[in-house]
């Protein structure tokens, strides 16, 4: 591992700012932390809000991150307040945590990490604590004291595995002193301790510690069969997105029974190698590398058999986990999902899940971590973990759930997948926004691709487009929940004057694609089994239609009888499907464009800059109706505020009394 350390970098920066700079580098190292993992100190004078001078331990806060840390993460404590705890025999959790708060200089400032006494306790100008895989590889397994001893000798001490907390801080900073040449400690499966008179030596430690480590495994990467060697071929590339395609919307309705959640999927060589495995399957069901793992990807993975139904597989993971509480609760628990967040399959890959996209594709990132972790202790010996018992008393730990309350509470819309069709106009804008907003993950589909991030390019007038562009949805993020079918397109004539091309390009877009995407969002949702929202964008002409509208209104029409036959045939499935009626929509419109505008103030005989007055005049609340205003109709429709509500008309026309539905 390269040591990044420049001393033209660190040159004038403070002991505070030296910390955040090697913070920085740990941090931007995933094989020496994940999001998240790893915490770092120094010690140094401050003054406190009197302007007194303290001895003051900085010390990285609960819920940063290293690579993108600040001053401010980092929690100031009054060692002169914080020392004397050491004294005590014993201390809970929450006694610590209380206590600790009571030692902060600056009542703002965010809670300190929970291994702060640790850094406390070793009376050490700078420390680095580290969850670094060669060294996780170099204590998971059955003879890893052994390996420790041969790698580091007595420059690092060996810790047998106690949980972090007060006891462990205490336990490390004993056996330190008794070996005061000591430039680090090992902590059984756990990670690492450096420590130095400034930032530099510390991180220096930490990368020579590692090195030492990664070093010997890649020796032996060579030299042995990795896990027992290859049982299992990958699929060629397109058998495994066939498999996927029919498999992921039965994997993520059994993993979202308790909450939904986004699926991604990752076929990394080295992910590959690992399921193809003869040992993977007993391996991975060992425990995890280490306890800051676990938050993210629970204590074990579902390995599945690929050629054996799913269902009933991930019904049996969450059947164990229920157990496996059951077996180990204390009072005032309560049960975490059971559903897998890693799914290992042979052949096929790593499918894991999460609230988002985002987080799913954390998981993957940590699962990476153990694979490597995995694989290289095995190397050694047989791969070792924490019993089950105190898997399940980290897991279960009040102080790592807490980092998960910090997280912001729900938007409505979390966890769902929505499509909008017809995206880059003014409605369809204002329903992305919307969406989005309110937490979905939005994928904005048009003709042509906008600039939106999620954006794909999708005719809803082709078979082929429609397919291709549902699948990739389907193949990104495991699913669909809710469908805006919004793409539309209005000519302007006579019946008489009215083309054949015209009449049938409007019923292409109007009422075909409609067609096609519901039907193909309907393959989707309905084997997911958790139900589903369709909205269509139709319009008041549907109720109320106007002169010289014959193809727009004869083809919205179609598109509004397909919405009800959608919610006729299935709501049996928990799938909702209603439709909103605008009118008279004209900033920023795709439809309204100037021709439209120009040949319907002919048709009602009027200015075309009086047009839009005309349209808010003629509603009963004399009002203009916008884009914003449809998106909010949308989210109502697609929330589970309408929940009981299918095959519905909602009118978002400032009241237009020829178009009541009725
Ligand atoms: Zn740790």
């Amino acid at each position: 591992m390269k040591n990044l350390w420049n001393d033209k970098e660190a040159k004038g920066l403070n002991r505070l700012e030296q910390l955040v700079y090697r913070s920085r580098l740990i941090g931007s190292e995933p094989k020496l932390c994940v999001w998240g993992g790893g915490n770092t100190s120094t010690k140094w004078e401050e003054k406190d809000f009197q302007g007194r001078p303290r001895r003051v331990l900085r010390v990285k806060g609960s819920g940063s991150d290293l690579k993108v840390s600040e001053p401010k993460h980092f929690t100031p404590l009054d060692l002169d307040l914080v020392l004397p705890v050491y004294d005590r025999e014993s201390m809970t959790d929450e006694d610590m945590v209380s206590f600790i708060e009571h030692c902060m200089l600056s009542p703002k400032a965010p809670r300190a990490s929970i291994e702060a006494l640790l850094h406390a306790f070793l009376d050490y100008p700078d420390i680095d604590h580290t969850h670094a895989d060669a060294i996780l590889a170099v204590t998971n397994n059955a003879r890893g004291r052994e390996l420790a001893k041969k790698l580091f000798g007595n420059e690092l001490v060996w810790v047998p595995y106690v949980k972090p907390g007060f006891t462990l801080s205490k336990v490390v900073a004993d056996l330190v002193r008794e070996n005061p040449k000591a430039r680090g400690a090992i902590l059984e499966h756990h990670g690492l301790i450096t420590w130095g008179e400034d930032s530099k030596e510390s991180y220096s430690r930490t990368i020579d510690y590692v090195t030492r480590a990664e070093k010997f495994f890649a020796k032996r990467e060579k030299a042995y069969s990795i896990l027992g060697g290859q049982k299992v071929k990958t699929l060629p590339e397109e058998a495994r997105k066939e498999w996927l395609r029919k498999n992921y919307p039965v994997i993520r309705g059994v993993v979202s029974k308790n909450k939904l959640v986004i699926l991604r999927y990752d076929d990394k060589p080295e992910v590959l190698e690992f399921v193809n495995s003869k040992l993977a399957p007993k391996v991975s069901q060992i425990g995890p590398a280490t306890p800051d793992h676990m938050l993210r990807t629970k204590r074990v993975p579902l390995f599945v058999d690929p050629k054996k139904p799913l269902a009933p597989q991930i019904e049996t993971y969450a059947e164990n986990h229920r157990r496996y509480y059951e077996k180990h609760k204390q009072p005032g628990m309560f049960m975490l999902d059971p559903y897998p967040v890693v799914i290992l399959v042979p052949g096929i890959g790593m499918i894991t899940t999460g609230k988002d996209a985002i987080c799913a594709d954390i998981v993957a990132e940590i699962y990476e971590h153990a694979i490597q972790v995995q694989k290289d202790a095995s190397l050694w010996a047989p791969y070792k973990s924490l019993s089950e018992k105190l898997a399940f008393e980290m897991e279960y730990w009040s102080m790592e759930l807490y980092k998960l309350s910090l997280a912001p509470n729900e938007k409505p819309l979390a966890r769902k997948i929505a499509l909008v069709t017809g995206a880059e106009g003014a409605i369809g804008r204002a329903i992305v926004k919307k969406l989005r907003d309110q937490g979905a993950q939005v994928i904005a589909a048009d003709l042509k691709k906008g600039s939106d991030p999620f954006s794909i390019t999708l005719d809803v007038t082709s078979e082929k487009s429609v397919t291709a562009a549902i699948d990739k949805i389907l193949l990104t993020f495991g699913g669909i929940d809710i469908l805006v079918s919004n793409a539309g397109i209005a000519t302007v004539a006579s019946l008489t004057d009215l083309k054949l091309e015209q009449w049938e390009k409007n019923l292409a877009v109007n009422a075909t694609g409609h067609f096609l995407v519901t039907r193909e969002i309907l393959r989707i949702m309905r084997p997911q089994g958790i139900g589903g929202s369709i909205i269509f964008i139709t319009t008041k002409n549907v109720l109320a239609p106007g002169k010289d509208f014959g193809a727009y209104s004869s083809s919205k029409s179609a598109q509004a009888q397909l919405c009800r036959i959608v919610a006729i045939e299935n709501g049996e499935f928990g799938i909702r499907a209603n439709m909103i009626n605008p009118d008279g929509i004209f900033e920023g419109s795709g439809l309204w464009n100037e021709k439209v505008r120009k040949d319907r103030a002919e048709s009602y005989k009027i200015p075309e800059n009086e047009l839009e007055d005309f349209y808010r005049k003629r509603n009963l609340l004399k009002i203009r109706v916008t884009g914003e205003d449809v998106a909010e109709s949308v989210l109502f429709l697609a929330s589970d505020k309408s929940a009981k509500t299918t095959g519905c008309i909602l009118t978002v026309d400032g009241g237009v009394k020829e178009a009541f539905p009725r």
